[in-house]
């Protein structure tokens, strides 16, 4: 059995003061939570996020790392800088990165060594673009784009990562794939890392993203292949991040 885990991301948004406020709330509506949670936030609220999570389930996440240890990469993040930040989890490959800051499958996955060396979680984002879609190439795209990222990785180290599965098209849209078509997608995922990694397709968590909000998490939470959410618009109140958080209630 996969544990469930649901985490926000947060993008460029909300301030130290602000991020303090939106975990203080949300504590308390997840303290129940059957599924693991992190909220993936920007750097700048680390520090106020970190300390208002002590004694709670949230764990905090980034939105990216680089994958050098140090160097000359002006405005980057290292992967152990993020962890002696009390960083657990990391994004990497978001669709946003892919298209607005030059990321590529080979950069993703230098990142996602980076993040494991170090002992971060990489939850690794793939997805089809609605043309991808329309012309028939979504399972060899997102199987392709999957096994770059791993490239590299032991069967074990493949097991403890995560996968979001996000359907570009459905990324801040409000449109969503139906239950069906994520969790077949999700399903091709799983085999292109089982035709690679063997058993530990069973163990990898795969997560659903795009336009996921609390009206539509049960039903897509209900599908045997997928395993949570990845929740940007919908994380950001505290509300709404944990009616999704609590899918099942
Ligand atoms: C995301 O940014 O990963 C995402 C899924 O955003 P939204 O939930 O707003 O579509």
């Amino acid at each position: 059995m996969r544990k469930a885990i649901i985490a926000g991301n947060w993008k460029m948004n909300k301030t130290p003061a602000e991020a303090k406020e939106l975990v203080t709330a949300l504590a308390p509506l997840v303290k129940d939570a059957e599924c693991d949670v992190v909220v993936c936030t920007p750097a700048v609220d680390f520090a106020a996020v970190s300390e208002a999570i002590k004694g709670t389930n949230i764990k905090l996440g980034a939105e990216n790392v680089h994958w050098k240890e140090s160097g000359a990469f002006t405005g980057e993040l290292s992967a152990d800088m993020l962890k002696a930040c009390g960083v657990e989890y990391v994004i990497i490959g978001h669709s946003e990165r892919r298209q607005y800051f030059g990321e590529t499958d080979a950069t993703v996955n230098q990142r996602v060594h980076a993040a494991i060396k170090a002992g971060l979680i990489p939850i690794i984002c793939v997805g089809e673009k609605k043309e991808e879609r329309e012309a028939g190439y979504t399972n060899p795209l997102v199987s392709y784009q999957t096994l770059i990222a791993l490239t590299g990785l032991t069967a074990e180290q493949v097991a403890g990562v995560v996968i979001a599965y996000e359907p570009v098209w459905a990324i801040g849209t409000g449109l969503t794939a139906t239950d069906e078509q994520a969790n077949e997608t999700i399903g091709v995922i799983r085999a292109a890392i089982r035709s690679a990694y063997g058993d530990a397709a069973d163990k990898v968590r795969i997560q659903y993203g795009g336009s996921m909000n609390p009206k539509n998490a049960k039903g897509l939470m209900a599908q045997p292949e997928i395993d949570g959410g990845l929740i940007g618009g919908a994380s950001l109140k505290a509300e709404d991040f944990s009616k999704v958080v609590k899918y099942n209630a």
